[in-house]
């Protein structure tokens, strides 16, 4: 992913898929809904590209969605198989309930023949905003989740599953502790520029990234007054966006694009943003990684990969489904290592060259920094049946 915003399971850039900020927004109505409130309403969703679940139920995989964004909507007019969809206030710390949920994805395998979940939980996101990624309750998180990832291998055995399911834990954005005043002076838009005389749309207020909609005419006038405004602020005219964070293109992005150093969140008219841990800030950046875990029977054991990007994330789950992938910017080559069929040098030679040739002309992900445990945020569980032989 370029930067540090949110999930896809689409193994692209964000400027190829399009899902390019937490908040979905319209710059003609001015609407702006959190992802979570736009959940069944396929036309903040679907635009022509297509997640796992609809691509593997396309070539007969059975899937399903708990709770994970995104899997609620229908896509080029196709529903996920099965789908439950979070409500806007669900708790996301309650540990009963996250063991309830893995239950219940362990029967849709073992009674339904499901082939493919995705499991979604909201922490230690929700944890890591409110009061801070360096903090005891957010420690007291992590021990949960932990606790819980136990439970999963637990139940997994319970079930008869253990030979039979592949289970990848990751997430998607790291988190860091939000700078503030008298410490830092934080970034405060409005103190460089007019918002009603120059600016028609604002995405800000929402952690270290944000975007402007120059008043039209108002471009030039806007960019000169923010580029050099505060010395932890980064300005960019869309055009202009560093490459490497694969981002700008998409045409949802807005003409101005900002991001904070570490730490500095991008407020707007006021600093009304109450988070003292937040993310959205450069994916270089260590504190901005997430993690990777992966085992069952298609994966190697005790095997340690070198840092990848997750859009390689997808080609690894098509291979294990056994399912042809839609166009991506991932690489199998970049994962396949992980995988016990490695071993087997021809079969390896094989995917190889099947992956550099879906990837010719799109280019491979860039392979970056290092991975920390402790700052990562909502956990995803995708548990993939290995496919029947
Ligand atoms: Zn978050």
């Amino acid at each position: 992913m370029g930067l540090t915003l949110g999930l896809s399971d689409k193994g692209r850039w964000i400027e190829d898929h399009g899902v390019i900020h937490n908040m979905m927004f319209d710059t003609e109505t001015k609407w702006k809904y959190s992802f979570k409130t736009t959940q069944n309403k396929t036309e903040w969703w679907d635009n022509g590209v297509l997640p796992l679940w609809i691509t593997a139920q396309r070539q007969g995989r059975k899937t399903a969605s708990f709770h994970y964004p995104g899997g609620g909507a229908k896509y080029d007019g196709e529903a996920v198989q099965r789908a439950l969809v979070e409500s806007y206030n669900h708790p996301d710390d309650n540990e009963t309930e996250w063991r309830e949920n893995i239950d219940i994805v362990m029967n849709w395998f073992t009674q339904e023949d499901f082939d493919f979940v995705t499991l979604y939980y909201g922490e230690p996101d929700n944890v890591g905003h409110r009061v801070g990624p360096e903090t005891e309750e957010r420690r007291v998180m992590i021990r949960q989740i932990d606790r819980t990832v136990g439970y999963l291998v637990e139940a997994i055995e319970r079930h008869g599953l253990a030979e039979h399911l592949n289970v990848i834990i990751t997430s998607d954005h790291g988190m860091t502790t939000v700078k503030k005043r008298p410490n830092v002076t934080e970034i405060l838009l409005t103190n460089y520029i007019k918002f009603r005389d120059l600016v028609k749309f604002d995405i800000v207020d929402y952690g270290g990234f944000g975007m402007l909609l120059p008043i039209p005419g108002q471009e030039e006038a806007a960019y000169q007054a923010l580029k050099d405004a505060h010395p932890h602020l980064h300005v960019f005219k869309k055009e202009d966006f560093p490459e490497r964070f694969h981002f700008a293109k998409h045409k949802r992005v807005l003409p101005i694009v900002m991001f904070g150093d570490s730490g500095y969140n991008l407020n707007g008219q006021l600093i009304i943003y109450f988070n003292k841990g937040d993310h959205g800030f450069d994916n270089d950046l260590l504190e901005m990684k997430t993690i990777f875990r992966a085992f069952g029977p298609d994966f190697k054991k005790n095997h340690l990969a070198e840092p990848f990007d997750s859009i390689h994330i997808y080609p690894l789950m098509c291979r294990i489904l056994g399912i042809t992938p839609e166009p991506h910017n991932g690489s199998l080559a970049v994962t396949w290592d992980m995988l016990l069929e490695a071993s087997d040098q021809q079969a390896g030679e094989k995917a190889q060259r099947a992956a550099i040739l879906r990837n010719t002309g799109i280019g491979l992900g860039v392979v970056i920094g290092l991975i920390a445990i402790v700052f990562v945020s909502s956990v995803a569980h995708t548990a993939v049946r290995r496919k029947k032989e």
